[in-house]
């Protein structure tokens, strides 16, 4: 059994690693501050577990991360925490930098005061996964190679520069303190427990409720779609396989543009729930403007997450987002 701190762990992506980790026998600490986008129905499965705590609290508390850190022994930290809403950051970026850069900083802090201390195998197997996103590498054109561990920086939004920014602090503890960290960059999720703000939860939402479907620009922005739980299988295998101080790109081979997310969802939709007056859910969709800075394209080449840990996205786009659509048709917010 290992102990785990997971942090935004009420999130999206963060509570299925959270179900992942207690199934698996291991023990986890969620740490969630509880914004707007936590939501604790998403670990409800686990919440009475033994080998499960919840912590109420904030990743830029380094000293309630250095005393969990110490009190339960932890093995590993894999850090989900963060603002994620590009949108939200467009309209203040201020919590963005707070919470993505100095939060992490913390952690860092915390985690190296605690490591420094440790002996023997207890030292070298303790690991510190921070999650991060494939936009810190900007914006693809139509044809350009999709995005490598390679690729230079160059975030366009200040989420996607904020998420760099925590990317930078996580190498540079590991170049100068030797802290074992790894970073993961991974494309677009998709899955139950996504916040509504989010895409995917949008389009399914306005269209059960009967209004536009709003759609970015011309729709055409392409993004790299992985289901959540392929997600989290590659962030286990960089943690238990990975070399420590490299990054690992992560992407669902799956390039969609964002009209045709939309189409398919409402294609589900035609068939398991029409519409009373049996018109398709595709006459709500709207184009509106389009998002300022907006990213053209996203795309990963999993080429070294391949050969290094035979990584291999499992779900197929069509029946993962049946999933989704059946998920969020299952919530009495949604249906
Ligand atoms: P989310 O917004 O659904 O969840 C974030 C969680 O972090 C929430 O539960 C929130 O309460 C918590 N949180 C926020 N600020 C906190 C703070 N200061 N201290 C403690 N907890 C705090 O996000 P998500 O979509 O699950 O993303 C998780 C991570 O994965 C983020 O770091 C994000 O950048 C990264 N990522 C997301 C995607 C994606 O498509 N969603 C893709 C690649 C990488």
């Amino acid at each position: 059994m290992k102990n785990f701190i997971i942090t935004g762990g009420l999130g999206f992506i963060g509570s299925h690693f959270v179900l992942n980790q207690v199934k698996n026998g291991n023990f986890v600490v969620n740490i969630d501050k509880i914004t707007y986008a936590a939501n604790k129905d998403n670990v409800a499965a686990v919440q009475n577990h033994q080998n499960y705590r919840f912590i109420q609290g904030d990743i830029c508390s380094q000293d309630l991360i250095f005393d969990i850190l110490k009190d339960f022994k932890i093995d590993y930290i894999v850090n989900f925490a963060a603002e994620s809403h590009v949108d939200n950051s467009i309209a203040n970026a201020d919590i963005f930098i707070k919470t993505n850069v100095n939060g992490t900083l913390s952690l860092l802090q915390a985690a190296r005061q605690y490591w420094q201390n440790l002996e023997g195998e207890k030292k070298q197997n303790f690991r510190f996964l921070h999650v991060s996103t494939d936009e810190v590498f900007g914006s693809l054109k139509e044809n350009e190679p999709a995005f490598t561990e390679e690729n230079s920086y160059k975030p366009n939004s200040p989420y996607s520069a904020s998420k760099a920014a925590s990317d930078h602090l996580v190498r540079a503890w590991f170049e100068t303190y030797k802290l074992p960290t790894i970073i993961t960059n991974c494309s677009n999720n998709f899955g139950p427990n996504q916040h509504q703000e989010k895409l995917i939860p949008t389009v399914i939402r306005s269209a059960l409720a009967n209004k536009d479907i709003p759609i970015y620009g011309n729709g055409k922005n392409i993004r790299d779609w992985i289901f959540v739980k392929d997600h989290c299988m590659g962030i286990e295998m960089a943690l238990f396989k990975g070399v420590i101080g490299e990054s690992y790109c992560f992407g669902g081979e799956c390039e969609i543009r964002n009209i045709e997310i939309a189409q398919k969802i409402c294609e589900i939709l035609d068939a398991i729930k029409p519409r009373l007056d049996g018109i398709s859910y595709k006459n709500q969709i709207k184009f509106v403007e389009d998002r300022k800075g907006h990213d053209y394209r996203y795309a990963i080449n999993n080429s070294k997450v391949k050969k290094a840990f035979a990584f291999a996205p499992k779900s197929t786009f069509e029946q993962a987002l049946k999933e989704t659509v059946n998920y969020y048709l299952s919530l009495s917010s949604f249906s």
